[in-house]
């Protein structure tokens, strides 16, 4: 039994936290919003007033927070985690965020004699409550081996990809896939309607065959139904789109499909979208096609 401090309790931490207490270690969860920390409680877990309380008795230390300047909030400065886990502790960042951020928490923690690794994850808010997340880890096989029995209490594909910052870019790839399939799901689902054909119908019939995807089997039924609580928000996913382009531009590559999804997420944005589930860029691809009254 260890014991984890887990920063950043939302939609992800909230469940994954659950899963390290049933699987018997001790857990300090911190969250600037109240709503996590009372699940965590409410599973067994401990909160703290503070990161510096959750971190400095911690084996491990997990975040799962929006971006990376909330990683870097939490990472960096005197009240944050580096300067206050034990030497030789890992530290397992799950957030998604831009490669360079997980680099530069790497090398502090270097410095500092504290193992850090990248470590996105995707499967979404059901493959968290499930526990049966894919998990893309960047960093030294030693620790990723360290890793491994806190890990596989979230999820179930656990794969190391890379040196520092790899994590994150195979999650980028996977965004970018994600945001794809939902851009030509939702076109599909007006071209069916627009034609007089029953859209349920007949994405039944697609995800049997060779169009099928886990967002086929996941997603249909909510969108056709128009189900868009998050689930995996608008905001997020277009936070991811600047990953995927920012990698491409990087590594001198033309993506023109990711163009077209991070300005279909653009575009949800605008309208209003950013806070239900990117399944709702159906909502865009209709506004599209909706007939203006001049
Ligand atoms: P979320 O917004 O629900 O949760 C983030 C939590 O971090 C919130 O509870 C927020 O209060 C907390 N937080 C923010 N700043 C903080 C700080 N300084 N200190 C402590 N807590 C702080 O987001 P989420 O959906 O759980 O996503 C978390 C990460 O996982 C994101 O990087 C996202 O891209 C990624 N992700 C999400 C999903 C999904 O389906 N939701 C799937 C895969 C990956």
């Amino acid at each position: 039994m260890s014991t984890v401090g887990f920063i950043g309790l939302g939609i992800m931490g909230a469940p994954m936290s659950g899963h390290l207490v049933r699987a018997g270690h001790r857990v300090i969860g911190f969250d600037v919003a109240e709503t996590g920390p009372r699940k965590l409680r409410k599973a067994g877990g401990e909160t703290a007033g503070s990161i510096v309380e959750a971190v400095s008795g911690a084996d491990v230390v997990i975040t799962m927070l929006p971006d990376w300047p909330q990683v870097e909030a939490v990472a960096f400065g005197p009240d944050g985690v580096l300067d206050n886990v034990k030497p030789g502790a890992l530290y397992i960042d799950m957030s998604t965020i831009r490669p360079e951020t997980s680099k530069k928490v790497a090398e502090a923690g270097h410095t500092r004699g504290v193992r850090v690794l990248d470590a996105p994850v995707s499967g979404g808010e059901k493959g968290a409550v499930d526990g049966v997340l894919s998990i893309m880890v960047g960093g030294s096989a030693d620790d990723v081996e360290s890793a491994k029995p806190f890990l596989e209490a979230v999820g179930k594909t656990i794969v190391h990809v890379g040196p520092h910052g790899a994590g994150q870019m195979v999650k980028a790839a996977n965004q970018l896939v994600v945001g794809g399939t939902y851009a030509l799901v939702a076109e599909a689902i007006v071209l069916l309607e627009a034609a007089g054909v029953d859209a349920g119908t007949g994405l039944d019939v697609l995800a049997g065959g060779l169009a099928a995807s886990r967002i086929l089997d996941l997603k249909r039924k909510t969108m056709v139904e128009r189900q868009f609580a998050p689930g995996f928000r608008i905001d997020l996913h277009h936070k991811d789109m600047g990953i995927v382009l920012a990698a491409a531009r990087e590594s001198e590559v033309a993506l023109p499909m990711a163009a077209q999804v991070a300005q279909l997420l653009s575009a949800a944005r605008q309208q209003g979208f950013g806070d239900l589930d990117h399944s709702a860029l159906l909502k865009v691809l209709e506004n599209l096609n909706r007939k203006a009254s001049l």
